[in-house]
């Protein structure tokens, strides 16, 4: 049994969610209850705070957690980055009121910095060689500077949208953050495997969102040629039609270049092209 703490309410919940039940761990989270049992996968769900995931794991409370790296990078403890997820995607970015006219780094020297992440701008700071007073505050961040609380701030920018509405401008990305599976340093042999198994289905579930099923019909003479367009995983499915001179081509293909194998393909004759989603993708 492996407990894995995700984010009860919040931006990552959903997407967690929907990543643990495509990778057979299915949880019902319709009583909202605190810790709920898996009834396909030995796992607990364990629903928290994002910003307690960190400690928990590291604790031992719970074995695994999905968290946003900014928290991971924040609160540190005994724990392992074993995954990245491709969602949840942000940044850590310093910001300023947009009438300043900004020099660079330097500027920073002597001012105050509103943030929830004192500790890695902290980090950040000491590198550069840099004196500000940080003013830890725990939320609106963004407001800080129009209340006096700050001359600039240290907070999460994804569309950058909040930063333009509150009059400021993002001058320096800091660290780059996405969620991500991190676990316990200390657990034993068992959950090590059901972590493995674990791991090795959610890159089936990546894998698979990106990539498309294609199917069409292609004439003898453009066969080869259509190999060579989309090569598949070891090499395509050729299946001979009823019609002499046909052959129906099967074969899977990155989503990002979907519309461009189609085109390729219906230049050298592909007929009847289908695009299906692929479920599951293990290689
Ligand atoms: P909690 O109640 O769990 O403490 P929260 O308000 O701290 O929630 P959310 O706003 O739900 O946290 O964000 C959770 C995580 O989503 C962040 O830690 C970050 O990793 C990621 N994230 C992605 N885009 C954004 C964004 N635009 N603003 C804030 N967080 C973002
Ligand atoms: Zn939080």
């Amino acid at each position: 049994m492996l407990r894995i703490a995700i984010q009860a309410k919040g931006r990552l919940s959903e997407q967690s969610l929907a990543l643990l039940s495509e990778a057979g761990i299915d949880v019902d989270d319709s009583k909202r209850k605190f810790l709920s049992r898996s009834s396909s996968f030995p796992a607990e769900i364990l629903f928290l705070r994002d910003d307690d995931i960190p400690q928990a794991v590291s604790m031992g409370v719970a074995d695994i957690g999905i968290v946003g790296y900014n928290e991971v990078l924040e609160r540190g403890g005994e724990i392992d980055v074993v995954d990245r997820l491709g969602f949840g995607g942000c940044r850590i970015s310093l910001a300023l009121p947009k009438a300043v006219d900004y020099p660079g780094l330097s500027w920073f020297e002597g001012k105050r910095i509103a943030t929830s992440y004192p500790n890695i701008l902290g980090r950040f700071l000491a590198e550069k060689g840099i004196h500000a007073q940080i003013m830890t505050i725990s939320g609106s961040v963004e407001i800080a500077p129009a209340v006096g609380m700050g001359d600039a701030i240290f907070d999460i920018v994804s569309s950058g949208g909040t930063l333009v509405s509150n009059g400021l401008v993002e001058v320096e990305r800091v660290v780059a953050s996405e969620a991500v599976v991190v676990a316990g340093r200390s657990l034993s042999e068992e959950k090590r495997r059901i972590l493995q198994q674990i791991l090795s289905r959610f890159n089936a579930v990546k894998d698979s969102r990106d990539k498309k099923y294609l199917l069409m019909n292609i004439p003898a003479d453009a066969l080869d040629e259509a190999i060579r367009i989309v090569p598949a995983m070891r090499s395509p499915t050729v299946l001979p039609l009823a019609q002499s001179g046909w052959y129906s081509l099967h074969s899977v293909v990155d989503a990002s270049l979907l519309w461009e194998k189609i085109e390729q393909l219906k230049a050298i004759g592909a007929e009847g092209i289908l695009v299906l989603s692929v479920e599951k993708m293990i290689l």
